[in-house]
């Protein structure tokens, strides 16, 4: 594992030459097609006119997914204050998505079937749709992550009604509470907005780190989060994991309080990552190191806490997150969370960082980190064992194949980003969780073996 995680990774793009086939014949069969109101404006900014020659994209254009959630912001920043533009990408589109699902429903068609060619993923999403596990017909279509986008900004929110029994980081008081909605059959009802990756495995790990099983002794289930907040202010909906600004609202409305910040369970954890299709970054190599300075210079921008205010006002618009205003995202930006349960956390550490946080890169997209989402599947019975099993050699082997730190390495050198905020190691080494669980990414089957909730027979 050490080798795997240490060895020098200068894989030379593989240039490909022709459009995807099978995207062409699909267009207008399948998917989901964004709303053409929904989509960003162009940037109007001129590129700068000193790109190195050889640096020069293959194209102007690219068209990226995005989620409303502050995990989109350096997407967005990039593209308005023209970080995108001055690396010569002056046609990028940033398309809203209605949902994870559709996001992967347009992934699959690509632009030139009118869906996008990346953009902002769950975790493992990227590595699932390059196995086919969640794609139509479990067609595989490869795709690459390139960088991190974001830690933090998201959290587990619970009905208002629970207020005062004992929800919060941890359950040891709430465990009566649930047992007695089980045997009632209106089982604790948590909802997620894709299944099997970060939304779900925090509910998850959250969960069974207090002895709940997320399987037997609570009901899980895949909701889009606008419903979600319907179906809390109905009381048919106990809980749900989001992203900011979704907790906010719902303290502001009185609707829910938040249990827990994922900063709280997992301080300075990976959460959502930037990805494209393999054929599109095979295509244009340059071009996808033209879109990673722009959203790493955006990420950058992004942590200068005198610009956040300004990025909450550029954020809050209709088009992107359509809030009633900026403060809804302009406090948690600065730590500061109202819980909705007399608990106040005004830390500027545990707000959502985008380039580096106290562990250091943001941004890069640590291999350890691919590992352990992969691994959470294996735990909840999502992948088989076999991909842990044996060294993990298939984890590593398609951890390999899909997460590209080597293109992120080689943007960050052409930006002149300084060495020492270049990771050296393709694992950000031992993590922590809040309940002192540790999992070491050179055994991952040991972290298994360890948990006493899980499904994987390990
Ligand atoms: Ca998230």
């Amino acid at each position: 594992m050490t080798e795997f995680f240490n060895q020098v990774s200068r894989r030379k793009f593989m240039v490909t030459a022709g459009v995807s086939a099978s995207a062409v014949l699909l267009k207008g069969c399948l998917g989901n097609p964004p709303e053409t109101g929904n989509t960003g404006r162009k940037s109007s900014i001129e590129p700068v006119a000193n790109i190195k020659p050889e640096q020069k994209p293959e194209t102007t254009k690219a068209k990226l997914g995005y989620i409303p959630i502050v995990e989109s912001a350096p997407l967005i920043i990039a593209q308005e204050k023209g970080f995108f533009a001055k690396y010569g990408m002056t046609e990028v589109e940033l398309s809203k998505q209605a949902s994870w699902g559709s996001a992967r429903d347009n992934l699959e068609i690509g632009s030139q079937g009118g869906g996008i060619d990346g953009g902002q993923w769950q975790m493992p999403m990227p590595h699932l749709i390059t196995e086919g596990l969640i794609t139509k017909g479990n067609k595989p279509i490869p795709m690459y992550v390139l960088a991190q986008l974001v830690t933090h900004g998201n959290g587990i929110a619970i009905a208002n009604k629970h207020l005062g029994k004992g929800i919060s980081l941890k359950l040891d008081t709430a465990k009566p509470l649930l047992s007695q909605l089980k045997s009632a059959n209106t089982p604790f009802t948590a909802a997620f907005t894709f299944p099997h990756v970060n939304q779900d495995l925090w509910l998850r790990y959250w969960l069974s780190a207090s002895g709940i099983d997320p399987d037997t002794d609570v009901k899980l289930l895949t909701v889009p989060a606008a419903q979600t907040v319907a179906n809390m202010k109905t009381g048919t909906m106990d809980a749900f994991s989001t992203g900011d600004p979704w907790p906010f609202r719902l303290v502001n409305d009185k609707i829910g309080f938040m249990a827990a910040l994922t900063a709280e369970i997992w301080k300075n954890h990976p959460e959502e990552y930037f990805a494209m299709r393999g054929d599109w970054v095979d295509q244009n190599p340059k071009a996808t190191k033209a879109l990673l300075k722009g959203i790493m210079e955006a990420q950058q921008w992004l942590d200068k806490f005198e610009n956040r205010q300004e990025a909450a006002e550029i954020l809050a618009v209709k088009k992107y997150f359509g809030l009633s205003s900026p403060e809804v995202l302009a406090n948690p930006y600065q730590g500061k969370y109202d819980m909705g349960d007399g608990r106040k956390i005004d830390d500027k550490s545990m707000a959502a960082y985008y380039w580096k946080d106290e562990k250091g890169s943001v941004s890069y997209p640590y291999q350890s980190h691919d590992l352990w989402f992969i691994t959470e599947n294996v735990r909840w019975g999502f992948l088989p064992k076999d991909y842990i099993t044996n060294g993990a050699a298939k984890a590593k082997e398609l951890i390999k194949k899909v997460n590209r730190e080597d293109i992120w390495q080689e943007a960050a050198k052409e930006l002149g980003i300084a060495a020492t905020d270049i990771p050296s190691s393709k694992s950000r080494g031992v993590e922590t969780f809040f309940d002192g669980i540790k999992f070491d990414p050179e055994k991952p089957e040991e972290y298994l073996k360890s948990l006493k909730i899980k499904k994987a027979g390990i």
